[in-house]
């Protein structure tokens, strides 16, 4: 049996993952890894870098963050995510109805973490 590597939730490969509870975007692909900077770069000035394989595995920080790390992170993006691929499947269903659907399977500890309805049904 394989050894159990620890993942980073891919969003968009090759753009955007989220890793113990913080998000990057990438910053350089090379040869042999990925260097990922931290998505708040900007709105929190923050130095944070991570560097991943080319398979994404072996996520290492290499530079620290400025800031907490929010644990519900990969839930909320995962229930967009999984807002996204109904809107695709389900093409009868209303973003409202799609939101709705979604957001009923979300813990109640991470909806403090989604955005308001109207800014994620934008994403729909
Ligand atoms: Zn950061």
């Amino acid at each position: 049996m394989e050894v159990e590597n620890i993942e980073v939730f891919v969003i968009k490969e090759n753009e955007k993952i989220i890793f113990n509870g913080y998000a990057y975007t990438v910053h350089h692909i090379l040869a042999s890894c990925i260097r990922w900077k931290c998505s708040n770069k900007i709105s929190k000035k923050c130095p944070g870098i991570l560097v991943t394989f080319n398979d994404y595995k072996n996520p290492t920080i290499e530079v620290e963050h400025s800031h907490a790390g929010d644990e519900n992170l990969e839930t909320v993006e995962k229930a967009k995510f999984e807002m996204l691929k109904r809107v695709s499947t389900f093409s009868t269903s209303t973003p409202s109805q799609i939101f709705a659907e979604v957001i009923n399977q979300v813990p109640e500890p991470a909806l403090t973490s989604f955005e308001n309805e109207e800014t994620t049904k934008r994403i729909l």
